[in-house]
């Protein structure tokens, strides 16, 4: 008997993302096998008939388990709601960067209490979809005390926050995006620093140019945060280079890419993180997965989740678009969603379930993590232990 320990056992298929354990593949699949916890972390897996006793026990009644989604790109501190936008572009109005103006005027409208109360039924949506690590940028506040307000809010529900002041220029600095550049660069910067681990910035056409990008990051990178970016969704552009240039943790998007770009990701250590929500929801053409995987980038899968373009917190919905749309197999989405996401967010002690691992997993309503692309659009998380303990 292991002191404080839970037991999960009726496991019918059980992904570790470690491939010493199990079958030898990436995923490290155990059959008929069981996990044990303790102290939050995992403290064993193998055959449910070797399994220790324990303290506590949860039984996945011969569902799947796999580790907890990492869904490392989500902006979720927000005001207001963009349906009309959604049901034009549906009926033929193209998306453009612009649209982020709308939400910027509502959250700037609205109390602390109101995003603080959005943020949190967004993250219990994700939680119980599977996500027990989620990344929250700012981005809809863009002045000094908005952007900080907005990053308050998001750390008080992840240690993953991203300052993206550079997220479009605001209106009121129309004409003037290098002197918003400058805002960004030092007084929002420094209001902003105190809640937020990475900085982001929105490299496309239309928003910020690689020169205004490169800036807002090294300047980010100077004040001690981590560089990610918003990499070439619209259009083939400078931002993946710029990621590997300054070895961001992640390039997002990757939707056009030249051949060119995708060596350089595959050269390093950047992570290539797709984000097929958004091209569902703006009815564009997907990124080419198996291009990238084919090469040898690193690929993660995220929700991108925003009131423009992407107003899903699914994981599990971005794994089946993954499978169906951009020929990953079930397999890479699933890595991708999980240990794919680990490695965009540069943390080595989530996206798996290996001896030691936080103990973030999700029960599925099924036998197999295939199910999730199988089965789309049903409720497949049956349940989620995050840190050990059942939500
Ligand atoms: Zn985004």
């Amino acid at each position: 008997m292991m002191p404080g320990s839970l037991l999960v056992r009726g496991i019918s298929e059980l992904v570790t993302n470690d491939p010493s354990l199990g079958d030898g593949s990436a995923l490290g699949v155990l059959t008929d096998a069981a996990l044990v916890v303790q102290s939050g972390l995992v403290a064993w897996v193998g055959p449910a008939a070797d399994a220790p006793e324990a303290d506590r026990m949860v039984d996945a009644e011969d569902g799947a388990v796999v580790p907890g989604f990492v869904d490392s790109h989500a902006h979720l501190v927000f005001a207001g709601d963009r349906a009309g936008e959604f049901a034009a572009r549906m009926a033929g109005q193209p998306y453009t960067a612009g649209g982020i103006r709308t939400t910027v005027a509502a959250t700037r409208e609205a109390p602390d209490g109101r995003l603080r109360l959005n943020v949190a039924l967004l993250c219990d949506e994700a939680l119980h979809q599977g996500t027990t690590t989620i990344e929250i940028k700012s981005g809809y506040g863009l002045t000094v005390a908005d952007e900080a307000r907005s990053l308050a809010v998001a750390s008080e529900f992840t240690t993953e926050t991203t300052f993206l002041g550079a997220h479009t220029v605001p209106s009121e600095y129309a004409g003037r995006a290098d002197d918003y550049v400058a805002l960004v660069c030092g007084e929002m910067l420094s209001a902003a620093r105190p809640h937020a681990r990475w900085v982001d910035v929105f490299c496309e056409r239309g928003a910020f140019d690689e020169e205004q990008s490169r800036a807002v990051l090294k300047a980010g990178q100077a004040a001690g945060l981590l560089p990610r970016i918003h990499a070439n969704q619209l259009t083939e552009g400078p931002g993946v280079q710029l990621a590997v240039e300054l070895d961001a943790a992640s390039a997002d998007h990757c939707t056009h890419l030249s051949t060119a770009d995708v060596d350089a990701l595959a050269g390093s250590s950047t992570v290539a993180t797709l984000l097929p929500g958004a091209e569902f929801s703006t009815r564009s053409p997907y990124p080419d997965a198996r291009r990238l995987i084919d090469a040898g980038a690193t690929v993660a899968l995220a929700t991108d989740c925003n009131p423009g373009s992407s107003y899903t917190s699914s994981m599990p919905f971005c794994i089946a678009l993954a499978v169906r749309e951009m020929r990953m197999t079930p397999a890479e989405a699933l890595w991708a969603a999980t240990l794919g996401g680990a490695r965009a967010l540069r943390r080595d002690d989530i996206g798996h379930l290996g001896i030691g691992a936080r103990a973030d997993l999700a029960v599925l309503a099924g036998p197999s993590y295939v199910h999730l692309a199988y089965r789309p659009g049903v409720p497949i998380v049956r349940s989620v232990l995050l840190n050990g303990e059942p939500t």
